[in-house]
């Protein structure tokens, strides 16, 4: 999963539906660990502004 920080607001919504805690966030950016997501699409559905996408 891919989060376009230059749309995302660092509102936190995504950190809160992710199972396994692989949305980090910082005061400045949000980032999602690849090597523990398990592309369950949570965070995806839940982002207001559609800025999290699938990576290839
Ligand atoms: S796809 Fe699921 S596991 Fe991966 S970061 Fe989003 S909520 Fe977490
Ligand atoms: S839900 Fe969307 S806008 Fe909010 S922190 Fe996550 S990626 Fe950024």
């Amino acid at each position: 999963m891919k989060i376009n920080r230059e749309l995302c607001d660092i509102c936190g919504t995504c950190v809160a539906v992710c199972p396994v805690d692989a949305i980090i966030v910082s005061e400045f950016f949000v980032e999602i660990d690849n090597e523990i997501c398990t592309n369950c699409l949570n965070c995806l559905k839940v982002c207001p502004i559609k800025a999290i996408e699938e990576s290839e």
